[in-house]
């Protein structure tokens, strides 16, 4: 019996749910909500409208933790630059997005709270789940450019004023563990629900394991900016940080797959570690990517330059941030045979989704899931995006 009437459904697409692929697949859509799915062995609902995808592949729409600017802006800037990144995002297979401000002074963190409360109410494309403070409770030595001549004081009372302040809007606090306060406040911000990272960091085994007791969840571009193996006597490692986080199950990471933050090896170990359940898939992207510009200034007044591979600081080279997007990290795993579609797929979905606690909503072809879908060509780049089960971008 077919279930009801429908608003549309979506056929003849190899669905990537991503807990199964269905061949010539397809998916019903009732008023934003994913109704029902299945293959050629279960009746299609009657609907009002068919779209057929030509056999291409319909995935859940990517999730997106770390993004810090593209397309010209920085989340930095204000309201102007979600205007512009917000609708570009479904170009990319994007769905949703964490906006990502690098070391806030806490003097600006209202202002920052209030532009992002004000945009999730907006409907300006990818769907905006709420802020990412990464730092500036970063420790300096580890920090780069985020950590850039200013250092404030972690403490539970910061944590409880972000925690007031940022009331269904502060998702996830990066933070290095080792700053004086930095334990305490963990403990708030993760009693309060909000996703407590570290990065930019040289916790040792002791630390991480406070910080784990305190809340700490996850961990901000594994491999990138944290304290390297050393010698605990010739010829014998003392593990590093990225070392301890891999055996520690407790914890899961985010990653920058470019080819240029981590090298491909070693995002073969992290896979092989924390597997997809574990690990995310991010992009920690600056505002030259999906830009022809050669050079771009950040608010923080660094200037930069933008490609071939990254933004690297103008002065010295240093890495600056990723020029990736999520469907390119996605075409990257599989064309480096890391993992098969679905298993990649899971990282910027199922995991990042869950990660937020919205594993009930968000990540998965299913029956009561939002209709935020992607549809990528037999390339991999994408062709068609829902948000909501509105249709919010097509390829020309
Ligand atoms: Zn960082």
């Amino acid at each position: 019996m077919p279930i009801q009437q429908v608003d549309y459904c979506l056929q003849n697409a190899t669905l990537i749910t991503p807990d199964e692929v269905v061949e010539q697949g397809w998916v019903a859509v009732q008023s934003g909500t994913i109704m029902d799915h299945g293959g050629p062995d279960r009746s299609q609902p009657q609907a009002d409208a068919i779209v057929d995808l030509e056999g291409n592949y319909l995935l859940p729409g990517l999730i997106e933790t770390h993004l810090c600017g593209m397309v010209g802006g920085d989340f930095r800037e204000g309201r102007s630059a979600y205007q512009a990144i917000l609708p570009t995002l479904p170009r990319f297979a994007t769905t949703s997005v964490v906006a990502t401000v690098v070391s806030a002074p806490p003097k600006n963190f209202s202002k920052h709270l209030e532009v992002a409360r004000h945009a999730m109410g907006e409907r300006l494309g990818a769907r905006l789940l709420g802020l990412h403070l990464e730092g500036p409770y970063l420790n300096p030595e580890y920090a780069g450019l985020s950590g850039l001549g200013v250092l404030f004081q972690p403490s539970a009372e910061v944590g409880e004023l972000l925690t007031r302040e940022g009331a269904g809007v502060l998702k996830i606090v990066t933070l290095s563990p080792e700053l004086p306060g930095s334990v305490e406040m963990i403990r708030t911000l993760a009693r309060a629900g909000i996703v407590v990272s570290a990065s930019h960091t040289e916790a040792d085994a002791e630390l991480l394991e406070l910080a784990v007791q305190a809340g700490l969840r996850h961990i901000t571009h594994l491999f990138d900016a944290t304290r390297p193996r050393a010698e605990k006597e010739p010829l014998v490692p003392a593990p590093g940080f990225d070392d301890l986080v891999l055996i520690e199950d407790r914890l899961t990471a985010s990653v920058i797959a470019d080819g240029v933050h981590v090298p491909l090896d070693l995002l073969r170990l992290a896979l092989r570690c924390k597997g997809s359940d574990r690990l995310v898939l991010v992009t920690d992207a600056f505002a030259g990517t999906a830009t022809n510009l050669e050079h771009v200034t950040y608010p923080d007044g660094v200037e930069v330059t933008v490609g071939p591979d990254a933004h690297r600081v103008a002065d010295s080279g240093a890495l600056a941030g990723s020029l990736l997007t999520l469907d390119q990290a996605l075409r990257n795993l599989y064309k480096w045979e890391m993992a098969d579609l679905a298993t990649a797929v899971r990282m910027a979905t199922v995991t990042p989704a869950t990660l937020l606690g919205l594993q009930d909503q968000l990540g998965r072809i299913a029956p009561g899931y939002q209709a935020d879908l992607a549809v990528l060509d037999r390339n991999l780049r994408p062709v068609m995006t829902f948000v909501g089960g509105q249709r919010v971008w097509q390829h020309e």
